[in-house]
């Protein structure tokens, strides 16, 4: 029997104890450091942008920030994906401001421009005033239609926060994700692209923003000798430790986006002949996904649903995922507005995260294709 194929572990690049141990020999295991610097620089230097980078304790810390930047508050209304992570959404809710959900457009899995607008102009009919901001995501890496939907959201003045966590290296008409939206974030996660054991980042339009997001996540204490405090501050600042392991996974971050897009490939090629499998891919040249995860469809009429592929992988040791569940399907959510035509919820019966993680050998993806060739051809 096989060792376990996992779903996205987290890839070393070997150089993390040195990064470790020369913050601790310098005494720099303390909160704030150098390394918190160079990351963040490095960040900013694969991003290829003059723009901020500001490294945060979380993904979820840098969405949470990023609205209070955009000013969203109690009763606003916040546009955001429906077919997502809970972690895009939450952060609405922190505020006090209430999520409207809008559908994804099939090819991208991501947000409909049609929907977005729909909502927009009914929500303006209802509450006679705009949404305050926008939360479109790249899920599973795959860049949403940024440039239509910046058009929308410009014709209304509405800012726009990218949640660009699943989508480091990923590009959009040749520009990177987490660039297209006014503030842009980040996640180190264990499972995202590279991992800082925990952590995020923000993205931010300026220089002025960024050491405003900076003091609003470390307390927002006043420049005094005493402490003061003039309004709500975070702790949401990654420590110079989980900085220096970001350096580290950084030395090697392009092997790894074009590992996970060399497992894509290999995925497309070998399930391209099983009736009943559709690999998700670019729909178009403008779109250059990382495939942080390979998703693919199962038609229904194979007489197989995804869950029961995915106990049919875990009994061959191979672990899978189920999409994303639509947030207007979750109970916490579901007395919020959702707009949109159930393209989220078929996506979500119908789709299969595969095992994609940078460290996955030829022959263990060899090993998911044959096994998937085996459940559903029999
Ligand atoms: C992982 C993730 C987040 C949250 O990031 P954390 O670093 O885990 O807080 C937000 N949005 C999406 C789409 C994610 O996949």
């Amino acid at each position: 029997m096989n060792e376990w194929i996992k779903l996205s572990l987290p890839h070393k690049s070997g150089t993390e104890m040195e990064w470790i141990e020369r913050a601790y020999r310098d005494d720099w295991f303390v909160p704030l450091g150098p390394d918190v610097n160079e990351f963040e620089k490095r960040l900013q230097h694969f991003l290829g942008t003059d723009r901020p980078v500001v490294a945060l304790s979380a993904g979820t810390a840098a969405i949470h920030l990023g609205l209070v930047m955009l000013g969203v508050g109690p009763d606003d209304d916040v546009i955001c994906q429906d077919l997502t992570f809970s972690a895009s959404a939450n952060p609405i809710r922190y505020q006090g401001a209430n999520p409207v959900f809008v559908d994804s457009e099939p090819e991208t899995c991501n947000m409909s421009p049609e929907f977005l607008e729909k909502a927009i102009k009914d929500r303006i009919k209802i509450t006679g005033r705009k949404p305050k901001a926008i939360v479109v995501v790249d899920l599973y890496g795959m860049p949403a239609r940024l440039d239509v939907i910046r058009t929308i959201a410009d014709s209304y003045g509405i800012p726009i926060l990218e949640d660009s966590a699943e989508a480091m290296g990923s590009e959009y008409k040749g520009k990177k994700c987490g660039l297209w939206g006014d503030y842009g974030v980040m996640s180190f996660n264990g499972n995202k692209m590279i991992t800082t054991s925990g952590g995020g980042a923000l993205i931010c339009p300026d220089a002025e923003s960024a050491a405003r997001v900076k003091f609003l996540a470390t307390q927002a204490r006043e420049n005094r000798p005493y402490y003061y405090h003039k309004v709500i501050g975070y702790n949401y600042r990654l420590s110079n430790i989980s900085a220096a392991i970001g350096c580290s996974q950084m030395e090697t971050i392009d092997s790894r986006i074009a590992r996970r897009r060399e497992i894509h490939r290999l995925y497309s090629e070998g399930l391209k002949d099983l009736a009943g499998v559709t690999v998700q891919k670019n729909p178009s040249k403008d779109f250059d996904s990382n495939f942080w995860l390979t998703t693919v469809l199962i038609d229904p009429a194979c007489g197989m649903t995804p869950d029961k592929i995915r106990i049919a992988l875990l009994d061959r040791r191979i672990e899978s995922r189920l999409l994303w569940r639509p947030m207007h399907m979750m109970p916490v959510f579901e007395a919020f507005p959702y707009y949109g035509s159930g393209v989220g919820e078929s996506l979500f019966e119908r789709g299969l995260c595969l095992p994609s993680g940078a460290s996955l050998t030829d022959e263990q993806i060899s090993v998911v294709i044959e096994a998937l060739h085996d459940i559903l051809g029999a």
